[in-house]
């Protein structure tokens, strides 16, 4: 076992407490490896986009007895998908070569799509989806033109605030016509 600080503990919730889930890729192999394996998981709702493309992902280290850990973040309360993530992260690393795995759901901080990777907004972009524009951090949430996925014209209007899902608002480009969903900034 290759000595590493956040392996002293063997109780998942401390170990995920220890972890502090950042959404970093750890750098220790082993680890690394369990991440690559969670990584590729896609969200069952938007399934273009891997759960590190949205930010679920938070951590993944294995401990001294060879489990490993997982921690994700789900992107809003209550999130039905979360049990499918959990079943398709314990598949993936188990494919992988991990016997043993413990995923730990972390809800606070929550989830924000300030998390989201510039790879995922790429991809909900090509998708047809309007990523968020601006930041949730800071004092002031920035509202930034949305931008049409298709042609790119930030001559957009919202048509309603609630889309397909509550994180989404429906949008039309006043451009090319089109109809889009709009990720909203969380
Ligand atoms: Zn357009």
């Amino acid at each position: 076992m290759g000595p590493s600080a956040h392996t002293s503990t063997g109780d998942t919730a401390s170990l995920a407490q220890a972890l502090r889930p950042s959404g970093i890729r750890p750098s220790e192999p082993r680890d690394a490896a369990a991440w690559d394996a969670a990584a590729t998981v896609a969200d069952p709702e938007i399934p273009v986009l891997s759960i590190e493309d949205l930010g679920i992902l938070r951590a993944a280290a294995c401990d001294q007895r060879g489990v490993a850990h997982v921690v994700i973040t789900p992107t809003y309360s209550g999130c039905p998908a979360m049990e499918t993530i959990t079943e398709d992260i314990r598949t993936a690393l188990s494919d992988a070569g991990f016997s043993q795995v413990e995923v730990v759901t972390v809800l606070s901080p929550a989830w924000t799509t300030d998390w989201m990777s510039e790879t995922g907004r790429a991809k909900l972009r090509e998708y047809g989806i309007a990523p968020p524009t601006g930041r949730a951090a800071g004092p002031v949430r920035v509202g930034l033109s949305v931008k049409c996925p298709r042609c790119g014209s930030l001559n957009t209007k919202e048509m309603t605030r609630f889309g397909s899902t509550s994180c989404k608002a429906l949008y039309q480009c006043r451009s090319c016509l089109e109809p889009f969903d709009y990720f909203k900034v969380l």
